[in-house]
């Protein structure tokens, strides 16, 4: 079994109740066990500004699944939400699965990068991370509490 960490959110179609719902998919999957679940956190959106605040939380997993298996099955639970992949990066979308760890995995496949390449700079990925998981480490050896503890607030706020 491994411990992973996944970061969901949500602008579009009640995000409150996507990320709810996608939760609770999670929940009813086999190979998955939800450990823990973050608070609710209310973001401002990476690039384009032309779009909806995001919801955002992240999970803890204990998980029987390979990596590339939890991405395909996190694919799954996007594309059933009603997802539609777009061209234009960080737009509006009704709901995103990221894997943020993977146990102390380091992957860099054409599909995967783990760590998540971007959960440095992300405080919707860290801020919630730190909340379910404040001691944990990265592969290498980086602290979440460090992490979290220097990262801009972006006026996020937490919800419940
Ligand atoms: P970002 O990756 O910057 O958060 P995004 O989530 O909007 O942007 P997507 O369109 O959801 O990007 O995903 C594009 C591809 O990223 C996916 O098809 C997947 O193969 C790949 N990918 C690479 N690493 C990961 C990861 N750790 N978790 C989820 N997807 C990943
Ligand atoms: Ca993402
Ligand atoms: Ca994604």
């Amino acid at each position: 079994m491994t411990t992973a960490y996944i970061g969901l959110g949500s602008n579009l179609s009640d995000p409150i109740e996507q990320v709810k719902d996608a939760i609770d998919e999670v929940k009813q999957l086999a190979q998955c066990q939800v450990t823990a679940i973050s608070s609710l956190y209310l973001s401002k959106p990476m690039g384009p500004q032309d779009q909806n605040d995001y919801i955002n939380a992240v999970i803890a997993i204990e998980t029987s699944l390979s990596a590339i298996e939890l991405l395909d099955v996190l694919q799954a639970i996007e594309n059933s939400a009603g997802r539609v992949r777009k061209d234009n990066r960080w737009g509006a979308r009704i709901l995103d699965l990221d894997i943020i760890l993977f146990g102390h995995e380091v992957i860099n496949t054409e599909r995967l990068t783990i760590p998540h390449y971007g959960m440095h700079e992300r405080e919707f990925v860290l801020l919630p991370l730190a909340e379910i998981a404040p001691t944990l480490n990265l592969p290498n050896g980086e602290t979440v509490k460090y992490l979290s503890q220097n990262i801009a607030n972006n006026a996020m706020v937490k919800l419940s």
